[in-house]
């Protein structure tokens, strides 16, 4: 057997060897593109022709708070695998970079949430929630709470647990049986209100829907209820101020516990540590991931509250737990990220690139394939519609062909999602590259609905 190894030389080449031989996350027939990202720095990365690319989705999935580039991330890495690149947490061991991560978490986060189970990412947070809601339940004598709800347009991961959670029915689609045991309710969609809610308050039409569902699934029979504070991959939607609030009373009603997702809120991506707290959610359980790196490693942690924590591993113990959980690399990683958040007040920063986007993206009113501007700090979405008046959604892969047209015109990187643009810049952007970013986008739609 020949070993070949190749080093391709030009960006073709690499861009040929990526088709023959990657499939890619989210990958189909309606994309041809390939851009290959070499390098980065800040709020900027470069293709593998030399081409400057302003990155407006923070390394394409929410995830890079802290920039890209960073030196003093790349050295807590390299001190640490020096040290210690890895040891098993399981059972009797552990490490002390994770035994300081859990501490600084715990004191961060709201409420008594102060056990900390650690991931490889967010579908692996997701799963890990989800089981020890169960469990939790099972070892306090109640086994038949197993029923999980969740919301169309909601976000979860990919796995079998995480991926049937996620309210997008192509994560479902082809792959079933899917997790048995969850159901959805509706989000809190303000642009669809009419639509969704009819002539009812929002709130309280959701507030029957999820009491009316409990009923029928029998409140014995539910374990837990997960939601983003603010629906992210569902294009940026935040609720009425007392969704949260009136949730988790329904749910305390039943003894259900409420898993707030946080995978891509938390870590200041909207202004605050945790958004949960804001939101009033007081949630049982967060998971988190992304930002805790800023992608800089592969890691993610679940946040349970200590009854919780301290229930789960009794009796046999909690028989789950993934080879990389409590990687002492992506906690070094994670500890120096947080320092540069503190240090920069990043969270901050994604409060005033909140205030810049709303400015820029301002003279979107006039577009009229635009249907809705959803800003809530450092996350945007920009609602495409083939009429105001239907609101009838854009077709995804005439989105795709805007956001690919914003970065071959104006070198910008946005990101396409269902019938959302979506902006989710590193919390490091400045107000110049805010500006850049917004212009590219006005002037591509507006262009663009003009059917130049
Ligand atoms: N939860 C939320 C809210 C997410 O946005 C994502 C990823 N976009 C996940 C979970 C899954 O995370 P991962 O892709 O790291 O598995």
């Amino acid at each position: 057997m020949t070993i070949t190894s190749v080093r391709p030389s030009t960006s073709t080449e690499l861009e040929d060897l990526d088709r023959r031989h990657i499939i890619h996350p989210l990958q189909s027939a309606a994309i041809s593109d390939r851009v290959v990202i070499v390098r980065g720095k800040g709020s900027t990365v470069w293709d593998a022709d030399g081409n400057e690319l302003l990155d407006a989705t923070g390394g394409g999935l929410w995830h890079s708070h802290v920039g890209h580039g960073r030196r003093e991330l790349a050295e807590a890495a390299a001190q640490q695998m020096e040290r210690l690149e890895y040891f098993t947490s399981y059972q009797e061991f552990g490490n002390d970079r994770t035994v300081e991560l859990a501490v600084r978490l715990a004191g961060l986060s709201p409420g008594d949430l102060n056990k900390v189970f650690f991931t490889s990412g967010g579908s692996e947070s997701v799963e890990t929630a989800i089981k020890a809601a169960r469990l939790y339940h099972a070892r306090r004598d109640e086994p038949d709470r197993t029923w999980i709800i969740s919301r169309y347009y909601g976000y979860h991961g990919a796995n079998y647990g995480s991926g049937t959670l996620t309210g997008f029915p192509p994560m479902q689609l082809g792959v079933g049986p899917n997790l048995p045991h969850v159901e959805k309710v509706s989000p809190p969609y303000l642009y669809r209100a009419a639509e969704m809610y009819g002539d009812k308050d929002p709130t309280d039409f959701l507030i029957d829907e999820l009491e009316q569902t409990i009923q029928r699934l029998g409140p014995g029979n539910v374990a837990a209820m997960i939601g983003e504070p603010v629906m992210g991959g569902g294009g940026v939607l935040t609720p009425p101020a007392d969704y949260w609030p009136r949730v988790r009373q329904v749910l305390d009603r039943h003894g259900i516990l409420l898993i707030a997702d946080e995978v891509i809120t938390a870590f200041g991506r909207t202004g605050a540590w945790f958004d949960s707290a804001r939101r009033l959610m007081e949630p049982d359980i967060i998971t988190t991931a992304k930002g805790i790196t800023s992608g800089y490693f592969s890691f993610g942690a679940v946040l349970l509250r200590d009854g919780i924590g301290d229930t789960i591993i009794q009796d046999m113990g909690f028989f789950h737990g993934y080879t990389f959980s409590g990687h002492p690399v992506g906690a070094a990683v994670a500890l120096a990220n947080l320092d540069i958040m503190e240090r920069e007040d990043l969270p901050g920063n994604a409060l005033a690139i909140g205030e810049w986007f709303k400015a820029g993206l301002a003279p979107l009113a006039d577009v009229p394939t635009v249907g809705d501007v959803r800003v809530e700090g450092a996350a945007a979405a920009i609602e495409m519609v083939t009429d105001r008046g239907t609101r009838e959604p854009m077709a995804f892969p005439d989105v795709f062909g805007l956001t690919a047209r914003i970065r071959a015109e104006y070198g910008v990187i946005s990101r396409p999602y269902a019938h959302n643009i979506i902006l989710s810049p590193p919390l490091v952007m400045n107000e110049e590259e805010v500006r850049r970013t917004s212009t590219a986008i006005v002037e591509v739609l507006s262009r663009a609905a003009r059917g130049a």
